[in-house]
């Protein structure tokens, strides 16, 4: 499962990365940035970090649902 982080300071809101989510998985939240609807919903695709003009916007596999062979692989 992969988890998305909003930088704040550095998002101006202006929904490019709700735009380009393949999986309409991303709305406007808690004071109109940018929230994950439902975390199962994300592909990892990082497409909505890699078009965000300010940098705001990080994707991140969750460790905690790694299981060990996926961990094993990348030892
Ligand atoms: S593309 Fe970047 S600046 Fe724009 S709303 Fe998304 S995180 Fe914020
Ligand atoms: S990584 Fe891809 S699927 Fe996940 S929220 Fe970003 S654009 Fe959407």
């Amino acid at each position: 499962m992969y988890k998305i982080e909003v930088h704040r300071p550095w998002c101006k809101k202006c929904g490019i990365c709700i735009a380009f989510c393949p999986k309409q998985n991303l709305e406007p939240g808690e004071m109109s940035y940018p929230t994950a609807k439902d975390p199962e919903k994300c592909n990892g695709c990082k497409l909505c970090e890699l078009r965000c003009p300010d940098f705001a916007m990080y994707v991140y596999e969750d460790e905690e649902s790694l299981d060990e062979s996926s961990i094993a692989s990348r030892e």
